[in-house]
Protein backbone atom coordinates (compact mmCIF):
# COMPACT_ATOMS: atom_id res chain seq x y z
CA UNK A 1 0.00 0.00 0.00
CA UNK A 2 1.00 3.53 -0.61
CA UNK A 3 1.86 5.75 2.37
CA UNK A 4 0.24 8.93 3.27
CA UNK A 5 2.99 11.87 3.37
CA UNK A 6 2.51 15.71 4.02
CA UNK A 7 5.57 17.14 2.72
CA UNK A 8 6.46 20.50 3.06
CA UNK A 9 9.04 22.47 1.26
CA UNK A 10 10.40 25.94 2.49
CA UNK A 11 12.35 26.68 -0.75
CA UNK A 12 14.50 29.61 -0.11
CA UNK A 13 12.81 30.72 3.34
CA UNK A 14 13.57 30.50 6.97
CA UNK A 15 16.55 31.17 9.40
CA UNK A 16 17.04 29.97 12.69
CA UNK A 17 13.77 31.82 13.90
CA UNK A 18 11.28 30.02 12.05
CA UNK A 19 11.93 26.64 13.84
CA UNK A 20 10.01 28.17 16.13
CA UNK A 21 7.37 26.87 13.49
CA UNK A 22 8.48 23.34 14.19
CA UNK A 23 7.47 23.37 18.02
CA UNK A 24 4.07 24.21 16.80
CA UNK A 25 3.94 21.23 13.99
CA UNK A 26 5.02 19.15 16.89
CA UNK A 27 2.86 19.83 19.62
CA UNK A 28 -0.07 19.77 17.20
CA UNK A 29 0.84 16.96 14.85
CA UNK A 30 3.42 15.14 16.09
CA UNK A 31 1.13 11.97 16.37
CA UNK A 32 -0.83 12.72 13.07
CA UNK A 33 -1.85 9.53 11.10
CA UNK A 34 0.84 10.45 8.05
CA UNK A 35 3.85 10.90 7.60
CA UNK A 36 4.88 14.89 7.99
CA UNK A 37 8.16 15.87 6.42
CA UNK A 38 9.43 19.41 6.18
CA UNK A 39 12.03 20.24 3.28
CA UNK A 40 13.79 23.50 4.81
CA UNK A 41 16.90 25.37 3.33
CA UNK A 42 19.96 23.46 3.84
CA UNK A 43 21.09 25.37 6.74
CA UNK A 44 18.42 24.70 8.72
CA UNK A 45 18.00 20.44 8.32
CA UNK A 46 20.19 19.94 11.66
CA UNK A 47 18.94 22.38 13.73
CA UNK A 48 15.45 20.96 12.51
CA UNK A 49 16.00 17.33 13.22
CA UNK A 50 17.26 18.37 16.95
CA UNK A 51 13.92 20.76 17.21
CA UNK A 52 11.79 18.15 15.59
CA UNK A 53 12.52 15.46 18.17
CA UNK A 54 11.58 12.40 15.67
CA UNK A 55 8.30 13.62 15.56
CA UNK A 56 8.53 15.20 12.06
CA UNK A 57 10.98 14.16 9.22
CA UNK A 58 13.08 16.34 7.83
CA UNK A 59 14.63 16.49 4.37
CA UNK A 60 16.70 18.73 1.60
CA UNK A 61 15.45 20.40 -1.19
CA UNK A 62 18.37 19.19 -3.62
CA UNK A 63 21.60 16.96 -3.79
CA UNK A 64 24.39 16.29 -5.91
CA UNK A 65 25.01 13.34 -8.01
CA UNK A 66 28.74 12.98 -6.61
CA UNK A 67 29.46 11.55 -3.35
CA UNK A 68 32.13 14.63 -3.07
CA UNK A 69 34.66 16.97 -4.84
CA UNK A 70 35.22 19.84 -6.40
CA UNK A 71 31.64 20.98 -6.63
CA UNK A 72 31.77 24.69 -4.50
CA UNK A 73 28.22 25.22 -3.13
CA UNK A 74 26.86 21.12 -4.34
CA UNK A 75 25.73 19.33 -0.98
CA UNK A 76 25.47 15.61 -1.56
CA UNK A 77 23.35 13.02 -0.46
CA UNK A 78 25.46 11.71 2.57
CA UNK A 79 25.85 14.89 3.88
CA UNK A 80 21.93 15.41 3.82
CA UNK A 81 21.97 11.96 4.85
CA UNK A 82 24.42 13.06 7.87
CA UNK A 83 22.29 16.64 8.94
CA UNK A 84 20.02 13.69 9.58
CA UNK A 85 18.09 14.00 6.67
CA UNK A 86 15.27 11.29 5.51
CA UNK A 87 13.88 12.61 2.04
CA UNK A 88 15.44 14.66 -0.55
CA UNK A 89 13.01 16.24 -3.33
CA UNK A 90 14.68 16.05 -6.90
CA UNK A 91 13.80 17.61 -9.92
CA UNK A 92 11.64 20.62 -8.61
CA UNK A 93 10.56 22.69 -11.60
CA UNK A 94 12.37 25.50 -9.88
CA UNK A 95 16.09 23.14 -10.46
CA UNK A 96 15.05 22.62 -13.83
CA UNK A 97 14.10 26.07 -14.44
CA UNK A 98 16.61 28.22 -12.70
CA UNK A 99 19.58 25.46 -12.96
CA UNK A 100 18.69 23.78 -16.47
CA UNK A 101 18.73 20.40 -14.66
CA UNK A 102 17.76 17.84 -17.10
CA UNK A 103 15.86 14.24 -16.59
CA UNK A 104 19.28 12.52 -17.04
CA UNK A 105 20.44 15.23 -14.10
CA UNK A 106 17.76 14.23 -12.09
CA UNK A 107 18.13 10.91 -12.59
CA UNK A 108 21.46 10.93 -11.21
CA UNK A 109 20.68 13.23 -8.37
CA UNK A 110 18.06 10.78 -7.48
CA UNK A 111 20.05 7.49 -7.73
CA UNK A 112 22.30 9.21 -5.47
CA UNK A 113 19.90 10.22 -2.72
CA UNK A 114 18.41 6.13 -2.78
CA UNK A 115 22.58 5.12 -2.66
CA UNK A 116 22.60 7.77 0.75
CA UNK A 117 19.81 6.13 2.05
CA UNK A 118 17.30 8.76 1.76
CA UNK A 119 13.80 8.82 -0.38
CA UNK A 120 13.80 10.52 -3.41
CA UNK A 121 11.05 12.68 -3.61
CA UNK A 122 11.08 12.93 -7.51
CA UNK A 123 9.11 16.09 -9.30
CA UNK A 124 7.60 16.02 -12.49
CA UNK A 125 5.08 18.51 -13.92
CA UNK A 126 3.80 20.12 -17.43
CA UNK A 127 4.22 23.64 -18.10
CA UNK A 128 0.51 25.60 -19.38
CA UNK A 129 1.74 26.12 -22.75
CA UNK A 130 2.61 22.26 -22.43
CA UNK A 131 -1.25 21.49 -20.70
CA UNK A 132 -2.85 23.68 -23.61
CA UNK A 133 -1.36 21.84 -26.13
CA UNK A 134 -2.69 18.33 -24.81
CA UNK A 135 1.09 17.50 -24.36
CA UNK A 136 0.36 17.18 -20.67
CA UNK A 137 0.38 13.08 -20.45
CA UNK A 138 3.70 12.61 -22.73
CA UNK A 139 5.56 15.46 -20.76
CA UNK A 140 4.62 13.21 -17.31
CA UNK A 141 5.69 10.33 -19.50
CA UNK A 142 9.00 11.53 -20.58
CA UNK A 143 9.70 13.08 -17.25
CA UNK A 144 9.14 9.97 -15.47
CA UNK A 145 10.96 7.48 -17.71
CA UNK A 146 13.59 10.64 -17.56
CA UNK A 147 14.11 10.52 -13.99
CA UNK A 148 13.11 7.82 -12.13
CA UNK A 149 16.12 5.55 -11.87
CA UNK A 150 16.17 1.65 -12.34
CA UNK A 151 15.00 -0.34 -9.27
CA UNK A 152 12.98 2.12 -7.90
CA UNK A 153 10.04 0.95 -4.99
CA UNK A 154 8.22 2.37 -2.74
CA UNK A 155 10.63 2.66 0.06
CA UNK A 156 13.13 4.51 -2.10
CA UNK A 157 10.63 6.83 -4.62
CA UNK A 158 7.89 9.13 -4.01
CA UNK A 159 6.70 11.52 -6.82
CA UNK A 160 5.56 14.76 -6.52
CA UNK A 161 2.63 16.09 -9.41
CA UNK A 162 3.40 19.61 -9.75
CA UNK A 163 1.78 21.51 -12.32
CA UNK A 164 4.09 24.36 -12.95
CA UNK A 165 1.59 26.78 -13.73
CA UNK A 166 -0.05 25.73 -10.07
CA UNK A 167 3.14 26.61 -7.99
CA UNK A 168 2.71 29.94 -6.21
CA UNK A 169 -0.07 31.11 -8.56
CA UNK A 170 -3.14 30.01 -6.68
CA UNK A 171 -4.17 28.38 -9.64
CA UNK A 172 -5.23 24.60 -9.08
CA UNK A 173 -5.99 21.76 -11.73
CA UNK A 174 -9.62 20.42 -11.27
CA UNK A 175 -10.12 17.37 -9.63
CA UNK A 176 -10.60 15.54 -12.79
CA UNK A 177 -7.22 16.60 -13.83
CA UNK A 178 -5.61 15.53 -11.21
CA UNK A 179 -6.89 12.17 -10.83
CA UNK A 180 -6.50 11.71 -14.96
CA UNK A 181 -2.28 12.38 -14.01
CA UNK A 182 -2.42 10.35 -10.97
CA UNK A 183 -3.96 7.34 -12.59
CA UNK A 184 -1.41 7.94 -15.41
CA UNK A 185 1.10 7.96 -13.50
CA UNK A 186 0.70 4.68 -11.18
CA UNK A 187 -0.44 3.13 -14.47
CA UNK A 188 3.25 4.16 -15.71
CA UNK A 189 5.12 3.37 -12.40
CA UNK A 190 3.05 -0.32 -12.47
CA UNK A 191 4.04 -0.83 -16.19
CA UNK A 192 7.47 -0.32 -15.32
CA UNK A 193 8.33 -1.64 -11.90
CA UNK A 194 5.29 -4.12 -11.01
CA UNK A 195 4.24 -4.40 -7.47
CA UNK A 196 7.04 -2.20 -6.51
CA UNK A 197 5.85 0.80 -8.85
CA UNK A 198 2.10 0.43 -7.31
CA UNK A 199 3.67 1.22 -4.15
CA UNK A 200 5.18 4.34 -4.95
CA UNK A 201 3.74 6.94 -3.43
CA UNK A 202 2.22 10.18 -5.21
CA UNK A 203 1.62 13.34 -4.10
CA UNK A 204 0.07 16.61 -5.72
CA UNK A 205 1.71 19.75 -5.22
CA UNK A 206 0.89 23.11 -6.60
CA UNK A 207 -1.06 26.06 -4.70
CA UNK A 208 -2.60 23.65 -1.90
CA UNK A 209 -3.96 25.15 1.04
CA UNK A 210 -6.23 23.87 4.39
CA UNK A 211 -9.22 25.27 2.69
CA UNK A 212 -8.66 23.15 -0.93
CA UNK A 213 -6.68 20.11 0.51
CA UNK A 214 -9.79 18.05 1.72
CA UNK A 215 -10.69 18.12 -2.20
CA UNK A 216 -7.55 17.20 -3.66
CA UNK A 217 -7.26 14.09 -0.88
CA UNK A 218 -10.04 12.81 -2.04
CA UNK A 219 -8.77 12.12 -5.74
CA UNK A 220 -8.11 8.59 -5.99
CA UNK A 221 -4.22 8.46 -6.06
CA UNK A 222 -3.24 10.98 -4.49
CA UNK A 223 -1.66 10.13 -1.45
CA UNK A 224 -0.69 13.20 -0.06
CA UNK A 225 0.73 16.94 -0.76
CA UNK A 226 4.23 18.62 -1.68
CA UNK A 227 3.63 22.49 -0.18
CA UNK A 228 5.32 25.06 -0.60
CA UNK A 229 3.81 28.65 0.85
CA UNK A 230 1.25 27.11 3.32
CA UNK A 231 3.99 24.29 4.84
CA UNK A 232 5.69 28.29 6.14
CA UNK A 233 3.27 28.87 8.94
CA UNK A 234 2.46 25.89 11.41
CA UNK A 235 -1.73 26.87 11.10
CA UNK A 236 -1.67 26.47 7.66
CA UNK A 237 0.00 23.17 7.25
CA UNK A 238 -1.48 22.05 9.95
CA UNK A 239 -4.76 22.23 8.58
CA UNK A 240 -3.91 20.43 5.21
CA UNK A 241 -2.41 17.49 7.53
CA UNK A 242 -5.34 16.73 9.55
CA UNK A 243 -7.11 17.31 5.61
CA UNK A 244 -4.54 14.23 5.17
P1 LIG B 1 3.10 26.34 -3.58
O1 LIG B 1 2.40 25.41 -2.59
O2 LIG B 1 3.61 27.58 -2.95
O3 LIG B 1 2.25 26.56 -4.80
O4 LIG B 1 4.41 25.55 -4.07
C1 LIG B 1 4.31 24.24 -4.49
C2 LIG B 1 5.67 23.68 -4.64
O5 LIG B 1 6.41 24.03 -5.55
C3 LIG B 1 6.11 22.69 -3.64
O6 LIG B 1 7.30 22.07 -4.01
Amino acid sequence: DRRKLAAGNWKMNGTTAELSQIDALVAAHGDAGCEVLICPPATLIAPMVARAGGKIAVGGQDCHAAEKGAHTGDISAGMLRDAGASHVITGHSERRADHGETDVDVRAKTEAAIGAGLVAIVCVGETLDEREGGRTLDVIDTQLAGSVPDGATGDTVVIAYEPVWAIGTGKVPTTEQIAEVHAHMNARLKERFGDAGDAIALLYGGSVKPSNAAEIFAVDKVDGALVGGASLKADDFGGIIAAL
